[in-house]
């Protein structure tokens, strides 16, 4: 049974989430794809907010029917949403990667005015910690965070790049150094800085080879001063609250990689068994039995892994806790992604790279982005090892 984790609420809210895409997100995928149409983006992310899909994560705000929602949920949406339109689900995910530390580290003010709306879907969010010298190895960031006492501000200096939904988002979660004097675990801050601050600049956006209709660039801070209460818990907390999220990220990526996974398998399963080569269904071959067995064997394991995560962080477990389990979860279901997508191209023949046989192509092109994003393969298998192996430190 794939859905092994899962109660009959859950099941049901499933259901019901599907048919919810099925209507509002189905429609416009082709053009989310095709026409790059942010707006029709913009209106599924109003309707999710709308039908209350956005609180999912936060049971104090969640008005729905579900008697205990969570991340369990998040992460479904995640996934049928992936499997509809990855580009699509990337947008809500990057917002709630916004909402999650507004909620539980933003001053009152701060987290009424714009996480509220962000949960509406009425405004859209981004996070930014990537640099133009710092991916994996977050804590080198070079940006600085300086607190003007006299004015009662923050000012950040820096450059943030692979910033999802730059340009779009209403509110972006910048992480800098604030205490250049003590290692970076100790002396970084998180600050709430709105769209429409002076001297925040967006120098350019990527064209990458798949996500067509995300909006992912570049964010520069040139002296961007904020409200003292736009700053996110206490100075020099904020790499734990960068950490604080990352669990929670990785089992909706864990979602992300089987909605992918699953949207290639469907496609190389329906091939394989209509047509014919040889005078026998393409099916019958050994050889496309193998790949379609591998497939289904690591759509499970992803699947897993995916929702054992989700449900061990709403039981009440995080931080170390769950932080093999959120890795796995993560590496198993992206990689997934991209061997499905690559298989499903070769089971599929020329139909596999042509666009004007359906979606192979650009599930292919879409899926390659899911290892990187997030914290890389290699990161979540350091972090997956370095539990296994608690005597030593893996050397980074
Ligand atoms: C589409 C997209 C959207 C993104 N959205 C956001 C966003 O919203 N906000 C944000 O802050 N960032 C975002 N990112 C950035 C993303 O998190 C980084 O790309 C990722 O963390 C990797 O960093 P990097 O690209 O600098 O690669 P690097 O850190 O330079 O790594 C390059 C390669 O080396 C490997 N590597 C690095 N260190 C080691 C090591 N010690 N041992 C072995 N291998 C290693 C990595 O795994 C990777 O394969 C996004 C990226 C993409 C592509």
């Amino acid at each position: 049974m794939r859905d092994f984790f899962l109660t009959d609420e859950d099941r049901a809210f499933r259901a019901e989430i599907r048919d919810f895409l099925e209507r509002e997100l189905a429609p416009h995928a082709a053009a989310i794809e095709r026409d790059e149409d942010w707006e029709a983006v913009r209106r599924v992310v109003r309707a999710l907010g709308t039908a209350g899909y956005m609180k999912l994560m936060f049971r104090d705000l969640y008005e729905g029917a579900l008697s205990k929602p969570g991340l369990t949920h998040a992460t479904m949406l995640s996934e049928e949403a992936a499997y509809l339109n990855y580009a699509f689900e990337t947008t809500i995910a990057t917002a709630l990667s916004c909402a999650y530390p507004l909620h539980a580290h933003a001053r009152p003010e701060i987290r009424e005015r714009y996480l509220t709306p962000i949960l509406e879907g009425s405004a859209i969010g981004s996070v930014c910690m990537t640099e133009p010298n710092v991916g994996s190895d977050s804590a080198s960031m070079e940006t600085r965070i300086r607190f003007d006492k006299p004015a009662r501000e923050w000012v950040i200096d820096g450059f943030k790049r692979y910033i999802s939904n730059a340009t779009k988002s209403d509110i972006y979660i910048v992480w800098g150094i604030t205490d250049p004097d003590v290692v970076p675990q100790k002396g970084m801050s998180a600050v709430a800085v709105p769209a429409d601050s002076a001297g925040l600049s967006f120098p350019r956006t990527y064209d990458f080879m798949g996500r067509r209709g995300c909006v992912v660039g570049e964010v520069a801070f040139d002296a961007v001063r904020v409200p003292e209460a736009n700053l996110l818990g206490q100075e020099n907390a904020g790499f734990r609250i960068m950490l604080g999220a990352f669990n929670f990220e990785r089992a909706i990526l864990g979602g992300s990689g089987l909605g992918v996974a699953r949207s290639a398998f469907d496609i190389a399963r329906e091939h394989a068994q209509h047509r014919v080569v040889f005078g026998q269904k393409l099916g019958q071959k050994q050889l496309i039995w193998d790949m379609v067995a591998e497939m289904s064997w690591r759509i499970d394991a992803a699947e897993l892994l995916t929702y054992r995560a989700a449900k061990m962080y709403d039981a009440g477990m995080d931080g170390k806790e769950l932080m093999r389990e959120a890795a796995q979860a993560k590496l198993v279901s992206t990689e997934t992604a991209v061997f499905c997508a690559d298989r499903t191209v070769q089971i599929l023949g020329g139909d596999g790279v042509t666009r004007q046989f359906g979606r192979a192509e650009q599930i292919y092109r879409d899926a390659r982005a899911l290892p990187i994003v997030g914290g890389s393969s290699e990161m979540a298998k350091y972090l997956i090892a370095a539990r296994e192996m608690p005597a030593i430190k893996p050397n980074l």
